[in-house]
């Protein structure tokens, strides 16, 4: 150690310059400390994680040192930027410190480690800047170096202890810096892989909600082709069956017209009336399913249509004992609408839920609207019925789909309400509440979109 004094007069000394020899003292502390390094280094993959513990451990191991920083060399800029740095007297990593700018340029330029104390000629002299103004008594810079770049500098100094620091101080941190280099260029690997594994992954995502979106569409389309296809079946259909029904409803009322039938011909004849009146029903509104509204379409308030279905029905809801609650946005915007076959729309859910509430105990039917951020407006009407079997969801809307007892529904309402709701390029679709009961959703657009005929 006594060669040190020798060395320490020098203003900037490099690893050469260094003493060879070590106490048994100084080997035992140098290997604790690389290996305690190397551990750390070894398994951190996160750059500040490691580069904290890395000055933990200098501050542990270097006594005369009380402030330490590491500093990495930002590739884009070629600015010089703290990563971490520490203060003896605060425990605190990252107290901002007034690490010696001249030293550490001094090392990135030239590569080589700097160590000088307040005895030094060049510490002196001012060729290394604000070093005596910042009341700093010694200073040791490394660079950290990678195949030959340079990435950054781990510097420490004293404020307090003048003097010097130590020279195999010197060594161990020049060895350090040739690790850590590699450990923060490893980190930055796997940072960037992590990196890119993200991008894959969103990427990834992004290509299946496209995909899923597109399958949507496509069923969409199917689905609505498949109902106008089903539409003018029905509107053909229905014409051929209402020729032959009017007859025979015709020679019926002929029949009870005629004197002297007795009760027992009567009855039969009643029954055949009635289940004619049913036949024309159903094959009336099926007809009326396929037809254009186009004309008829006017701009209208689409909260003042549903407060007409809904006085027309309340009477009958509070004698099933259910509770209605509407809530209708008073800044709907007005769309264009058959006024008359969005009435039926509403209608058609409105009877449904309360026919599906027949045998709960709670019985709340919520009516709301709201515009749609999207240039739509949204209805909803909801119940706390029995809900829609998950496997029917797909149905209900399919012409003749019935849960009802025979004779009780016919399986048209929501197919019409499909069709009048396609008619006026919107979209309607039902779903289960969380709490119980099934919501049925109407999205009418605000403009006019051209339909295809
Ligand atoms: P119908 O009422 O004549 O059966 P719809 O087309 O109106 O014909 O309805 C078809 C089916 O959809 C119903 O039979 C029922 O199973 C189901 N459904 C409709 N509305 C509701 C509702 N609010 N809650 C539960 N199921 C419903």
């Amino acid at each position: 150690m006594t060669q040190t004094n020798s060395t320490t007069k020098k203003t900037v000394t490099t690893d050469k310059s260094l003493p060879r020899r070590h106490s048994p003292r100084d080997n035992a502390r140098n290997v604790d400390f690389l290996v305690k390094i190397s551990n750390i280094l070894a398994k951190s993959l996160d750059i500040h994680a490691l580069l904290e513990e890395v000055i933990d451990q200098i501050f542990y191991f270097m006594k005369r040192i009380d402030r330490g920083a590491i500093l990495l060399l930002d590739k884009d800029t070629g600015e010089l930027k703290e990563a971490v740095s520490k203060v003896r007297t605060s425990n605190h990593v990252n107290a901002r410190i007034n690490w010696s700018r001249a030293v550490a340029h001094k090392v990135i330029k030239e590569g080589n480690p700097v160590v000088l104390s307040d005895k030094s000629h060049e510490y002196r002299s001012g060729s290394l800047g604000d070093i005596e103004f910042d009341g700093i008594l010694s200073a040791m810079c490394v660079p950290l170096r990678y195949k030959g770049e340079i990435q950054g500098v781990i510097y420490v100094d004293s404020i307090t202890l003048p003097g010097g620091i130590r020279k195999d101080d010197l060594r161990l941190l020049s060895g350090l810096g040739d690790t850590t280099a590699i450990a923060i260029q490893n980190a930055q690997l796997y940072e960037d892989l992590k990196e890119e594994l993200n991008e894959r992954r969103r990427a990834e995502e992004a290509l299946i909600k496209a995909n899923r979106d597109l399958e949507e569409t496509r069923d969409m389309l199917v689905q609505s082709e498949k109902f106008a296809a089903i539409g003018r079946l029905s509107a053909a259909i229905a014409h051929e069956i209402l020729n032959p029904v009017n007859i025979i409803s015709m020679r019926i009322q002929l029949l009870e017209a005629l004197e002297g039938i007795s009760e027992s011909i009567r009855k039969p004849l009643r029954i055949c009336k009635g289940q004619l009146n049913r036949i024309v029903t159903i094959t009336e509104s099926l007809g009326r399913s396929s037809r254009t509204s186009e004309k008829r379409r006017v701009i209208a308030d689409l909260n003042e249509t549903i407060e007409r279905v809904v006085d027309l029905i309340a009477p009958q809801l509070r004698v099933d004992g259910i509770r209605t609650h509407v809530e209708l946005h008073s800044g709907l915007p007005l769309i264009p609408m058959d006024k008359e076959r969005i009435e039926q729309v509403i209608f058609n859910l409105v009877s449904n839920a309360a026919v599906a509430m027949t045998g709960s105990e709670n019985k709340v039917l919520k009516i709301t609207t709201k515009p749609n951020p999207q240039g739509s407006v949204l209805i909803a009407v909801s119940d706390t019925g029995a809900g829609i079997d998950p496997g029917d969801i797909d149905k209900v809307f399919d012409p003749f789909f019935t849960t009802k007892d025979p004779g009780e529904g016919t399986g048209l309402g929501l197919f019409i309400a499909y069709s009048i709701v396609q008619e006026h390029a919107g979209r309607i679709w039902a779903e289960n509440n969380e709490s119980g009961g099934a919501s049925f959703y109407i999205d009418l657009p605000i403009e006019r979109t051209p339909k295809r005929s």
